[in-house]
């Protein structure tokens, strides 16, 4: 390496450096004394404020050039917020997130929120801050494309333990990862509204995400939380190439999306290509919302599945992963039955030939008769059917399906079903945000 070759690394390290302390003039001043306190006392560096990390990384680093710089990925991660930062600076409600930058803790959160908010406005999303509050609040929400373009609210968790230096994770940890992120997510996010985790890592190998994966795969396939859509696994690794003089860094953007198999909501979240070719931008995420919602009541069986059907919103997001399926854990309830014939109610009766299952879909509970334990409705929702008799086909008996709160209904589409005896020759294939209301006069059982 030349003198100016030397000369030109340095300028890129010092034009980085000086990014930083422009754009951060407000934060940096406020938690120097913290940091320095934490130097003093020698915590580790993942103790401590990161962006004083970086910096002091960065400034290492100009001091030994041009041997070799120290901890390119941190030099690397420096740039990669230096990068968002300046776009969501620009933000109106920016003035109001900026002071947890201070605090070390949230530092690190606020810039993976960024990046999340960042990669879904590149894929086409409208996103918003939410700017924390008082009472706890999600950190963005995300306006799906289409339908009724309802929004959906996203809590982003930047784990300690990866976000940083390398190491092997095993699976226990992934997993309690994942509890922690479960766990503390429910209070930001509710339990009304859909709304959606984000994991985020960064500079984490290959094997450690395929660990982290599995472990979310797994613990999501054991949540009856219906309003939770899933959980993102959200990565950025960095790409450091260095060539005599010249120093440039590519962030590899990795996003996949898990789906929760009990979510029961008004939109469908898609996961795009979960491949290497999925580094970069474009639509990672496809979000796809039902049409306007509608109450549509039936009274025939040909009509109920063919309404069923039509709620169809995109093929490609029905098709659920084998792997979600075979860790799904699903919940077994027995419904209610007794011998008297119903009146002035929907009832379900089996008139095929061999009988299957009345209702079938993608979620995470089994309906089983209550008196022989047959299955009646398999991996459907908590809110699939409602106020719906059904006529068990081994033993005879009705078994009810019992009435949903009807404000359930409200995020959902709804299909009514007319007091009258249907007469199912195949299994009706109910999905993800569609309720089968039995609908008419009150019902009290005869
Ligand atoms: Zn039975």
């Amino acid at each position: 390496m030349d003198a100016k070759q030397k000369l030109d690394l340095q300028d890129t390290i010092d034009t980085m450096i000086r990014e930083a302390q422009e754009l951060f003039d407000a934060i940096l001043p406020k938690s120097a004394g913290a940091d320095r306190r934490a130097k003093v006392h020698r915590s580790k560096w993942s103790e401590r404020h990161r962006l004083h990390v970086l910096l002091d990384v960065a400034k290492a680093s100009a001091g030994i050039l041009p041997n070799r710089i120290r901890e390119p990925w941190l030099l690397a991660e420096l740039s990669a917020i230096i990068d968002v930062v300046k776009i969501w600076k620009k933000e109106p409600n920016w003035r109001e997130i900026e002071p947890s930058l201070v605090n070390s803790t949230d530092f690190s959160h606020v810039v993976a929120t960024l990046m999340v908010a960042e990669h879904l406005r590149e894929s086409g999303h409208k996103v918003e801050l939410i700017p924390t509050r008082a009472n706890a609040s999600p950190d963005l929400r995300v306006q799906a494309i289409g339908g009724k373009q309802s929004w959906i609210q996203i809590e982003c968790k930047q784990p300690k333990i990866l976000s940083g230096k390398p190491f092997k994770l095993s699976s226990a940890e992934a997993l309690k990862v994942v509890n922690q992120t479960m766990r503390k997510g429910k209070r930001q996010l509710g339990n009304k509204q859909p709304g959606m985790l984000a994991i985020c890592t960064y500079n984490q190998a290959e094997p450690n995400l395929d660990v982290l994966r599995q472990a979310i795969v797994t613990r999501l396939g054991s949540t009856s939380r219906d309003e939770l859509a899933g959980i993102i696994m959200f990565s950025l690794n960095n790409l450091v190439t260095m060539k005599p003089g010249e120093l440039s860094f590519s962030p590899i953007l990795r996003f996949e999306f898990m789906k929760n198999p009990a979510y029961f909501g008004p939109i469908e979240i898609s996961d795009a290509a979960r491949s290497d070719e999925s580094l970069g931008t474009g639509h990672i995420i496809g979000t796809q919302v039902k049409e306007p919602l509608t109450e549509i009541v039936v009274d025939d069986f040909t009509l109920l599945q063919r309404e069923v059907g039509k709620s169809i919103l995109d093929a490609k997001s029905a098709t659920s992963t084998k792997e979600l399926e075979s860790n799904t854990r699903v919940r077994a309830e027995r419904l209610p039955s007794f011998k008297e014939h119903p009146v002035d109610r929907a009832v379900v009766v089996w008139e095929g030939s061999q009988y299957s299952r009345f209702f079938k879909g993608e979620g995470n509970l089994n309906y089983v008769c209550g008196n022989c334990g047959t299955c009646l409705a398999e991996r459907v929702w908590k809110l699939s059917c409602s106020n719906i008799i059904v006529q068990c086909p081994t033993c005879g008996l009705y078994s009810e399906f019992p009435v949903v709160d009807p404000s359930s209904f409200a995020i959902t589409q709804n299909i009514g079903i007319e007091p009258a005896i249907y007469r199912f020759a195949n299994t009706v294939f109910v999905k993800r945000g569609i309720c089968l209301i039995g609908v008419g006069r009150r019902f009290s059982r005869p």
